[in-house]
């Protein structure tokens, strides 16, 4: 049949995250579904936007990004690598990171190429893998811990493999990967000849002392390094759509191939207002997103296992996969629809960050034979205790029914 959408698109589904928001503002629940924050900006940043519109930034900018946040941008990224990046070569500025990851993968991947992503992952990569034409490869990391073994990446590289993914810090996890993991991603990418594409949204989210090591520094890395970032999360602009790839020149060029038939370029005066915020934010607004964080982090957790969940604290990004077992006996997907009925709460299937939809025996999302949900955490203290509270009533809810 002529009339019909093309295959690739059967091959995945509606992003789980958005339709969870979707819910949510159907229902009125507070959406801790979707990792956007439900507070404002620096209001400086408000205002160089509105400047950057007034003075009449409003046509496209340069395809491969402004040329003042190009140089912004090879100014922070080359002073915390201690590299000197150019910024007419190395980088460009893409809508969003969600663009950046699509646009790398297609620069990089031929129909037939593996792929390697480390589940549980993003749910973006695997469709936009699909959408090149590639296959996909899993290595499964196991709850509590997450962890990277060199054997099981190893294990899943074949003679067709051409890339591995790797967000750091992790999306939905909260693993900041470690220096010997990523001396193992390194092994791997150089004997097997891999490219690397990274995923590095939550640099600045990192916790208890931990520090967030960008790939791309790793010995031997930097010549088949892709690094993507973005300031979405770090300037609570989700919604600017402004994001960047890191690249050596023959990558640079195919990222910027495809971006430019992709989207032709982010938004022009958006641009202009973030190479002001990147040139005139002081390193401590970003050593302050740490601090805020991890206390919201904490605040939310203790919440989260007051009301019963079962959760360990993340150390980095801003989400929790947290057990629910006074869910136990329904699927992740129903239990996140119960939490929405019973509490007014939005969060995210954990089986979404898995490619099967229905978790086989093996699967760590029924391991804990609990239903594991997602939570985003970037909200303000009043949300979060909201939250807390709400959790609470459905906690002594859950006890006066059982006691009952
Ligand atoms: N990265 C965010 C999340 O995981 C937002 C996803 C999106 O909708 N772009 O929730």
């Amino acid at each position: 049949m002529a009339a019909q959408p093309a295959q690739r698109v059967r091959r995945f589904t509606e992003s789980v995250i958005r339709e969870m928001t979707r819910l949510a503002d159907e229902t009125g629940a507070v959406n801790l579904a979707q990792g956007f924050p439900d507070y404002d900006p620096p209001a400086k940043v408000l205002q160089w936007a509105q400047e950057a519109i007034a003075a009449g930034e409003n046509q496209y900018s340069v395809t491969w990004g402004d040329p003042r946040l190009r140089q912004a941008l090879a100014r922070k990224i080359g002073h915390t690598w201690g590299v000197e990046l150019d910024p007419d070569r190395d980088i460009t500025v893409t809508c969003g990171a969600t663009e950046g990851v699509a646009a790398s993968l297609l620069a990089v991947l031929n129909p037939g190429d593996e792929v390697v992503l480390l589940e549980p992952f993003y749910e973006n990569y695997v469709p936009v893998s699909h959408l090149a034409g590639a296959k996909t490869r899993f290595v499964r990391l196991t709850p509590p811990d997450y962890r990277i073994e060199e054997e099981a990446l190893r294990a899943a590289v074949s003679p067709r493999t051409r890339a591995l993914v790797v967000n750091t810090p992790t999306n939905p996890t909260g693993r900041v990967l470690s220096a010997g993991e990523l001396e193992a991603v390194r092994r791997v990418c150089l004997d097997h000849d891999l490219i690397l594409i990274t995923d590095e949204i939550y640099e600045h989210y990192v916790y208890d002392g931990r520090r967030h090591i960008p790939p791309a520094t790793l010995s031997g890395m930097a010549e088949r390094t892709i690094s993507v970032g973005g300031l979405s999360k770090t300037l609570s602009i989700t919604g600017w759509r402004i994001g960047y790839v890191v690249a050596p020149p023959p990558f640079s060029e195919a990222v910027r191939k495809v971006h430019d038939f992709l989207t032709v370029g982010a938004p022009a005066p958006l641009q202009v207002a973030a190479a002001r915020a990147l040139d005139s934010l002081p390193s401590s607004y970003y050593a302050g997103l740490a601090v805020t964080f991890q206390a919201k982090r904490d605040r939310f957790v203790k919440a989260l296992q007051e009301a019963g969940f079962r959760c360990r604290p993340p150390e980095g990004a801003y989400y929790v996969m947290a057990e629910a077992p006074m869910l136990a006996g329904l699927s992740d997907t129903e239990a996140a629809r119960e939490l929405i009925r019973r509490a007014g709460i939005a969060a995210v299937p954990g089986s979404s960050f898995y490619h099967t939809q229905a978790p086989d025996p093996g699967h760590p999302v029924r391991a804990g034979r609990a239903p594991v949900l997602r939570f985003a955490f970037c909200k303000r203290d009043e949300t979060l205790d909201e939250v807390g509270e709400r959790l609470q009533r459905l906690a002594a809810a859950k006890g006066a029914s059982a006691a009952g």
